[in-house]
């Protein structure tokens, strides 16, 4: 609430008052529509995970209230439900520590404020998020019809809001003076965000509302806060911020988003990208993603998959993968999802049914899979999913090329029900 967003660096926050807050809680409520939140592009997080810190202060330490603000945000926007971003950290900020780094005041003049929105905070070195604990000074009426920790829990939604990029929703076309905001307010939040993206249509119930005549909505996100987050959040890039478009769909970084994405979004264990459909209107964004059930899964020591360290989404580690996987698991598919240093997290799958194929049977599905030598590449597994969905009555929706035997493709085919278009990028 109360923000004061800059657009300079060291501004004097424009700290708003709070005026007729509270004067009526009976006005009439405008209606709801579309989708809401406006956001700032350029500021959402690469990655899923978000820094935090406390600011030192001498005096009271308020761990009870530092305690109801992080579970106010891991209740609502890094709520397990939705599983999109978690904020780290919570310990007292050290010097040149990166992070959000939020500082508890009660001066009668200093609302609670973010200095920016999404990213922009973690350039603030002394403090880019500003929380109040008492309202003895600021806003004791905050604490008159409801409890202090009611407010907090209140304030800390809305702020978490700026910290995710997110502006005042009353500057959208749309917004009306109500008993909680006036025409000035509304002015302003237009001057602040007006040139910020609209993830759609004014919402009244947002809590980054002030108009909101329920404050801050309770500190509930409204149902179209939820979508307008998860519209710009949940992306593979959200998932490992290294994924993106220029990454392609079968480099590892996306892989490894992949499976992050399943397993979290899909309670799935396996992420396969399998690539750009071209019958989909955003597939310049989006790639396809296999999510599946593993009859394996875990780190193994690359001495135990030859072939695979450095090259974990090449055909010669597909074939040894498929080999561990049949030893293992009696699955033919084996697709390494994550790597580090010493070995890789392998999953293994198994195959609805097994095909092998020529390169110009796939080729006649994809004209970008010439060759045996390209059974991994972008062309080669669209084939594939195209060459599994053409079985007439099967259901198939997803592939894997698993092996090459001479020069036909190992294919095996997974059943639709865990196929997925999955924004690549966050934001627009
Ligand atoms: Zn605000």
């Amino acid at each position: 609430m109360f923000l004061s967003t800059l657009s300079s660096s060291k501004t004097t926050a424009i700290l708003l008052t709070i005026g007729s807050l509270f004067t009526n809680i009976n006005g009439q409520q405008p209606g709801t529509n579309g989708f809401d939140l406006i956001a700032r592009k350029t500021s959402l997080w690469p990655g899923r995970q978000i820094p935090v810190c406390w600011v030192p202060r001498t005096g009271k330490q308020y761990t009870t209230e530092k305690g109801w603000t992080r579970s106010a945000v891991f209740n609502t926007w890094a709520s397990s439900t939705h599983d999109i971003v978690t904020f780290t950290g919570w310990g007292e900020c050290t010097t040149n520590q990166k992070a959000i780094r939020i500082r508890i005041t009660d001066a009668a003049d200093d609302a609670p404020h973010t200095l920016g929105l999404g990213t922009e905070l973690l350039l603030r070195e002394d403090y880019g998020m500003s929380l109040n604990f008492e309202f003895k000074n600021w806003c004791p009426q905050c604490i008159v019809s409801q409890s202090r920790e009611a407010a907090i829990r209140i304030i800390a939604v809305h702020e978490f809001g700026h910290a995710l990029g997110f502006g005042h929703e009353h500057a959208q076309p749309g917004a009306k003076p109500t008993s909680m905001c006036s025409k000035e307010d509304i002015i302003q939040a237009q001057e602040r965000y007006g040139n910020d993206y609209p993830v759609s249509k004014y919402d009244y119930q947002s809590v980054m509302n002030y108009c909101n005549e329920n404050w801050n909505g309770g500190g509930s996100l409204s149902t179209l806060d939820v979508k307008g987050f998860l519209t710009l959040y949940k992306s593979l890039q959200g998932y490992y911020g290294s994924c993106t478009l220029a990454s392609g769909p079968r480099s590892l970084v996306c892989v490894a988003a992949a499976s992050r994405y399943c397993s979290s979004a899909l309670s799935k264990d396996v992420g396969f990208t399998q690539a750009i459909i071209k019958a989909t209107p955003e597939a310049d964004t989006k790639y396809g993603v296999l999510c599946a059930r593993s009859s394996l899964l875990g780190w193994v020591p690359w001495n135990q998959i030859p072939n695979c360290q450095g090259y974990s989404q090449y055909m010669t580690c597909f074939a040894s993968l498929s080999s561990y996987c049949l030893a293992k698991a009696s699955s033919s598919i084996g697709i390494i999802q994550e790597t580090r240093s010493d070995s890789a997290k392998v999953a293994c799958v198994k195959a609805d049914s097994r095909w092998s194929v020529s390169v110009s049977t796939l080729k006649s599905y994809n004209s970008a899979c010439t060759s045996i030598s390209l059974a991994q590449s972008v062309g080669c597994t669209t084939a594939a999913v195209l060459y599994c969905r053409s079985k007439s009555g099967a259901g198939y929706a997803g592939a894997v090329i698993y092996g090459i035997d001479g020069s036909l493709f190992k294919v095996g085919c997974v059943y639709n029900q865990n196929f997925k278009h999955v924004r690549v990028e966050k934001g627009f």
